[in-house]
């Protein structure tokens, strides 16, 4: 069975990774050669604004998933039969406005909005509060916080006065998200929430398991209502801010993501794993964790991988991309039953 992924970047890279392991194959769209996952899998080079381009790969794969949700959906209407997520979890997933009143109508509880669409529409706004664009925002881009009405006028400015919403400022103690994993039949897998802490808009580190029971059951409660209403197949990870003991959604991604890394090595059963025996229709197996882990993310500036693979349980993925600064390069994933806040720290990453 061949998989057609939608992208070439770390996220197709570590797929194809776990396909190889699963006995599948992978063909994935770029529209250049030099790109993570080329290290790993066949590439399919050309615009996918070519509708020949993709009627072809399309031919090709007999199953298509993608690794970035920011894709034109009017390209894909041809093969919904093949695809999975779902069209419609992309839409939503591709504007915040559509996120939140997703939240808003499955009662799940998030920050309070409102719309903004013109300088007049900030009238309405609380402060403090973050305006966001609804969409094309990722690792806080398109991102401005508002302090008082003062700041208005050179937010609204800086977003280039796009479609966007206000957030509330929620004064949140930590971070965690739940991946999860559902099948064609409608088996959900969830996986341990992990707690996320971000530098710069930017995650750093996951640590799983966040071992909470009663956050931990909201955060399923939450994700299988939301994966229910999308009749979700695949991989999907949502993101909580905690506040007193409850979780408040922030927002949700449509496939593997990068706070569930350490599932790699942390789980029976990856998240790229998962992903491709539901999407393929494959068994998929009950989540059991390995060991504590975590991920680091490599930012910036690629570490010396000789120094810490001298850690033992640490694994060491470098994705292949030339060095910018706030650019994700690669990540470490160490797995140890107690000492893993020590070996952490000796990273210094
Ligand atoms: P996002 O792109 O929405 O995930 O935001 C990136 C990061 O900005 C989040 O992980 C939070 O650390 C922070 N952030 C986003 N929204 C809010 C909010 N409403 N209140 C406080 N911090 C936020």
């Amino acid at each position: 069975m061949k998989i057609g992924i939608i992208g070439a970047g770390q996220l197709a890279q570590m797929l194809a990774m776990s396909a190889y392991q699963l006995g599948l194959e992978t063909l994935c769209f770029t529209d250049t050669k030099d790109v993570p996952a080329a290290r790993i899998s066949p590439l399919f080079i050309g615009s996918i604004e070519n509708p020949n381009n993709l009627e072809k790969f399309a031919n090709e794969a007999d199953v298509i998933t993608f690794e970035n949700e920011n894709i034109d959906i009017n390209l894909f209407k041809r093969y919904t039969n093949k695809l999975n997520p779902s069209l419609n979890a992309l839409k939503i997933s591709q504007d915040r406005l559509f996120e939140k009143h997703m939240f808003e109508k499955l009662s799940i509880p998030c920050a309070a909005f409102c719309e903004i669409d013109s300088i007049g529409s900030f009238s309405n706004v609380q402060f403090p509060g973050i305006l966001k664009t609804r969409r094309l925002g990722y690792d806080g881009k398109g991102q401005v916080i508002l302090r008082s009405h003062d700041d208005v006028p050179d937010a609204w400015e800086s977003v280039k006065q796009v479609l966007s919403i206000v957030e509330g400022f929620v004064d949140f103690e930590f971070e965690v998200s739940q991946v999860a994993t559902r099948n064609k039949k409608g088996k959900i897998l969830f996986f341990p929430l992990s707690k996320n802490q971000h530098k710069h808009g930017i995650l750093r580190l996951s640590k799983a398991p966040y071992n909470d029971d009663d956050l931990q059951k909201q955060a399923q409660l939450y994700t299988q209502k939301i994966m229910r209403h999308l009749d979700y197949v695949g991989t999907l990870c949502c993101e909580f801010f905690v506040k007193n003991g409850k979780l408040l959604a922030n927002e949700i991604a449509p496939r593997v993501h990068n706070s569930g890394h350490w599932s790699i090595e942390g789980t029976n059963c990856s998240q790229f794993e998962a992903h491709l025996r539901a999407i393929c229709n494959l068994h998929l197996p009950e989540t059991i964790m390995v060991k504590p882990s975590a991920m680091i993310n490599i930012i910036g500036t690629m570490p010396d991988n000789k120094k810490l693979l001298e850690i033992e349980g640490l694994h060491f993925y470098d994705y292949g991309k030339q060095a910018r600064n706030n650019r994700k390069l690669g990540h470490i994933t160490i797995c140890s039953d107690d000492e893993l806040d020590e070996k952490i720290k000796q990273t210094r990453v």
